[in-house]
């Protein structure tokens, strides 16, 4: 007989991030035997499994940037963030987007309120700022205003809405602390060159924890290749 259990496990392509976001990895198409593949296609010649000396030439590949072997794969992401970290995503133009529409739906009334020990201050000068976390007074009143901001920024949307306004016009009252849900799909070379940039410490720590969540799955799928990627600095091919 089946065990029966009150909590069910969370399914292995799913990952939490911040309060109510994740990363799902909806399908993939990728693995380490396409690179080396694609690289030998070269020479008219093609493996059915990977070897050990593979590894070589994939890190070679790495190294020299030869990128484009990296790119007969495909990670099709389901992501739900705040409005404010997707801007940043959408910047990554190699790959392909559809998001969540608030012209069609209504807008969800999730909204990023960052725990007390990511309430920050920003010190230094622009290009070398660090972050460093505030009093604990100043964290729970900073989360409060946001709580309070967000709560009044949707009822007032939700009024707007009930009097016949369209959500294309409502949703100008919301922040971009709200969520919103997007698919990305994306090859491993352009994958890399993400969380190269997003995972780095010169980030924003909202996206990188999302940037550390994609990295997972690449790892899975690809793991020779991201091992590779590690050993090379983390720069993308
Ligand atoms: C820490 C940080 C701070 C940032 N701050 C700002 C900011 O203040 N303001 C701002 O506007 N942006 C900012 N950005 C965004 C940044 O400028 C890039 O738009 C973003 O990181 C996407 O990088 P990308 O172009 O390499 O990625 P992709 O668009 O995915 O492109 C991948 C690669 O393809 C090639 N490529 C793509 N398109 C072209 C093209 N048109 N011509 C030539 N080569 C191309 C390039 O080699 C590129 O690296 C910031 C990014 C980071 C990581």
């Amino acid at each position: 007989m089946a065990a029966v259990t009150d909590t069910p496990a969370i399914p292995s392509d799913y990952r939490p991030v911040l309060d109510h976001g994740f990363v799902r990895l909806d399908a993939a198409m990728a693995d380490d035997l396409s690179v080396v593949n694609a690289a030998r296609v070269s020479f008219a010649r093609r493996k059915e499994e990977l070897e050990d000396s593979d590894a070589g030439l994939i890190r070679f590949l790495m190294r020299e940037r030869h990128g484009t072997p990296f790119e007969h794969n495909s990670f099709r992401f389901h992501v739900r963030c705040p409005i404010f970290v997707a801007r940043e995503w959408f910047r990554h133009r190699i790959g392909s987007f559809n998001e969540f529409s608030m012209r069609y739906a209504k807008a969800t009334d999730d909204f990023y309120v960052p725990a007390a020990e990511d309430v920050r201050t920003q010190v230094g000068k622009p290009g070398a700022y660090t972050f460093e976390t505030v009093e604990p007074e100043l964290a729970e009143s900073t989360r409060e205003t946001l709580e309070s901001v967000y709560r009044s920024a949707y009822e007032a949307y939700e009024q707007l809405v009930e009097a016949g306004i369209a959500r294309e016009i409502a949703r100008c009252v919301l922040p971009v602390g709200a969520y919103t849900e997007f698919f990305w799909t994306v090859n491993a070379r352009a994958l890399m060159n993400f969380v190269s940039l997003r995972a780095a410490e010169t980030a924003q720590r909202e996206i990188r924890r999302y940037a550390d969540a994609v990295e997972s799955f690449l790892a899975e799928k690809m793991p020779v290749t991201h091992a590779a990627f590690v050993a090379n600095d983390r720069t993308a091919p």
